[in-house]
């Protein structure tokens, strides 16, 4: 059957930790062929918000839906399977698996079985060259993050959660990145950033939600929303 259509969207998210309200009727949308980015400063909510989406918290109140589907109290491997993806901010590869296995892991956990996608996904971000058989234990923390991105691609996502892509690349490593996103969002893919490096949001993203204190108190075109953006809102992390 034909797949449903991956739009991730989450609706008036409420997430309490304790008496203190990390997020507060957050609404957002992750749609098809679209990147949309999540700022805002340190504390903000923006992982609380992250983790709503991928399924590794529950939200006290609100709901999140792909597609015509409730998902909120689908756990994120249920997600995965349905093709939501996402990376973690901390790296969290196999480190005595080799770079070709980390990947492999990805292909065979994603939404469809698809023999080439290890190899693609290995090709897509560099890695199909000698380092393939190295074991990801000591390579340089660039290189685990596209292990990292290139094992959520291996599953076929139609929607990819990233926290904090960027984190931990050089500046070639971060444009290499932009692109192979891009090409992503414009194969159909529907993409979530949340990321501090207001220059590769501007590079990539298509929408913008500026997040403060546990709420969304801007969202719109990226161009419009980064042009008013004080980076006193953004403080790097
Ligand atoms: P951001 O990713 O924007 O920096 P977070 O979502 O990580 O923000 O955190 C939002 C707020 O919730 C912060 O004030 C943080 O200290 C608090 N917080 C996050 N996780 C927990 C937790 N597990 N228990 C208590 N407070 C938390
Ligand atoms: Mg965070």
């Amino acid at each position: 059957p034909p797949p449903p259509p991956h739009t991730l969207r989450a609706r008036r998210l409420r997430v309490a930790y304790g008496g203190f309200t990390a997020l507060d009727g957050v609404d957002v949308d992750v749609l098809p062929g679209r990147v949309s980015a999540v700022v805002g400063p340190n504390g903000a909510g923006k992982s609380t918000l992250f983790h709503c989406l991928a399924g590794t918290l529950r939200p006290d109140q609100g709901s999140v839906r792909l597609g015509e589907r409730d998902v909120t109290r689908l756990s994120a491997h249920a997600r995965t399977r349905l093709g939501v993806a996402r990376t973690f901010q901390q790296l969290a590869v196999f480190p005595s698996l080799t770079v070709a296995e980390n990947v492999r892991v990805g292909a065979e956990q994603g939404w469809v079985a698809d023999p080439g996608a290890t190899e693609r996904a290995l090709r897509l971000f560099g890695l199909d060259g000698p380092m393939r058989a190295s074991p990801a234990a000591g390579l340089p923390t660039g290189t685990l993050r596209r292990v990292e991105l290139a094992r959520a691609f291996a599953g076929s996502p139609r929607v990819l959660l990233l926290d904090e892509p960027s984190a931990g690349l050089d500046t070639g490593e971060v444009a290499a990145l932009a692109r192979v996103l891009r090409a992503l969002a414009a194969d159909g893919t529907a993409l979530l950033v949340v990321e501090h490096d207001l220059d590769l949001v501007a590079d990539l993203a298509d929408v913008v939600h500026v997040m403060t204190a546990g709420r969304i108190v801007t969202s719109g075109p990226a161009d419009q929303v980064l042009r008013t953006l004080d980076p006193r809102d953004t403080a790097v992390e």
